[in-house]
């Protein structure tokens, strides 16, 4: 059996794998994907200590960076199930069974999309997911965010102050966000609220030019012309595959402490699949190292 199984390979499996690895224990890694969401991203300018890179490239490095050490990477592979018993097993869909000590759930989250068309075809050509990484691309012009929760219009206000102008479709009549985030969001100069408004379609050519919704009361259709599409209508986790096996809040995300331990013991978790605050690379590889410790330190006294 492993000391340490990590299931997922993006940044805080990966950096979980390395910490494990460098213990000199038997660790294991099984992911569907090398490199997890980081593949989908264009730039990245917020990786610390490293000015400019792009998704592709960082994932490159992360597999790099494992294979320094004797992990077994086992790739394209999707777990099914986990199941604690004198060994922590772990099923996967090809119907091999994988046997840990400790177990390290590393496998993040998706956005939810739209599905409206010109969502994917404009992707990373003006449709976006994530304001904190990709806002400064649309200095001085015009962006829509999709969604009046509390991402949507902490996004807007993140957004207004580097875009001219803002604009917030809402397909409900009101907004659902926090009345604090809603009030500042209407003290700003250069934002616009469009409730009941169910996006149709992102227009476009070879790049985002504009948005047509259906105003709901009416039933008529609008055209309005920007430049970006924020889509922020919720990170859903992959965590379906656990079931009731380990505490998820309501939103699905697995519940961990402060050094990464789920309700079971010997199972931990780390990044975009749990509760942690913020959802970035840095903060992932940062929980990634954490459970690895924690995972060390529940062995050494097991
Ligand atoms: P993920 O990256 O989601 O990796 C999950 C891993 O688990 C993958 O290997 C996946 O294949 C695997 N997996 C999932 N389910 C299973 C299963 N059942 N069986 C086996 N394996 C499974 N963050 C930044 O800090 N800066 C940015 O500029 C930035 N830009 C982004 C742009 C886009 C378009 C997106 C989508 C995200 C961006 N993020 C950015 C967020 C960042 O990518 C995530 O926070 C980070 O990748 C989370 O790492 P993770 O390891 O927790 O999960």
């Amino acid at each position: 059996p492993y000391d340490v199984l990590v299931v997922g390979g993006g940044p805080a499996g990966a950096s979980a794998a390395i910490y494990a690895a460098r213990k000199g224990i038997r660790t294991g890694v099984v992911a569907e994907r090398f490199g997890g969401q980081v593949n989908d991203t264009l730039g990245i300018e917020n990786f610390i200590s490293v000015n400019y890179t792009e998704g592709p490239k960082l994932a490159a490095s992360l597999e790099e960076h494992a294979k320094q050490y004797n992990i077994d990477i086992m790739k394209a592979q999707r777990v099914k199930s986990l199941e604690k018993k004198d060994l922590i097993e772990v099923e996967l869909e090809n119907g091999a069974t994988l046997k840990s000590k400790t177990v390290i759930v590393s496998t993040g989250a998706r956005w939810r999309n739209l599905g409206v068309p010109g969502e994917a075809e404009f992707k990373n050509k003006g449709v976006a997911y994530c304001p904190h990484c990709d806002g400064p691309l649309f200095a001085g012009k015009h962006v829509a965010v999709i969604g009046g929760g509390n991402s949507g219009v902490e996004a807007a206000i993140d957004l207004a102050g580097v875009a001219a102008h803002v604009t917030v479709f809402e397909f409900m009549p009101e907004l659902k966000a926090d009345s604090v985030l809603q009030d500042r969001l209407n003290s700003l100069p250069n934002t616009t609220v469009l409730k009941n408004a169910q996006v149709k379609e992102i227009t476009g050519t070879n790049k985002v030019n504009g948005i047509s919704y259906i105003e709901r009361e009416t039933g008529t259709t609008q055209h309005v012309e920007l430049q970006g599409v924020f889509v922020q209508i919720g990170l859903v986790p992959n965590t379906e595959w656990l079931g009731d096996s380990v505490e998820r809040t309501r939103m699905g995300e697995i519940v961990v402490d402060s050094h990464g331990a789920t309700t079971i013991p010997g199972v931990f978790a780390a990044g975009d699949c749990t509760n942690s605050a913020y959802k970035q690379i840095i903060i992932s590889m940062g929980s990634g190292a954490t459970a690895a410790l924690g995972a060390f330190d529940y062995l050494i006294r097991n």
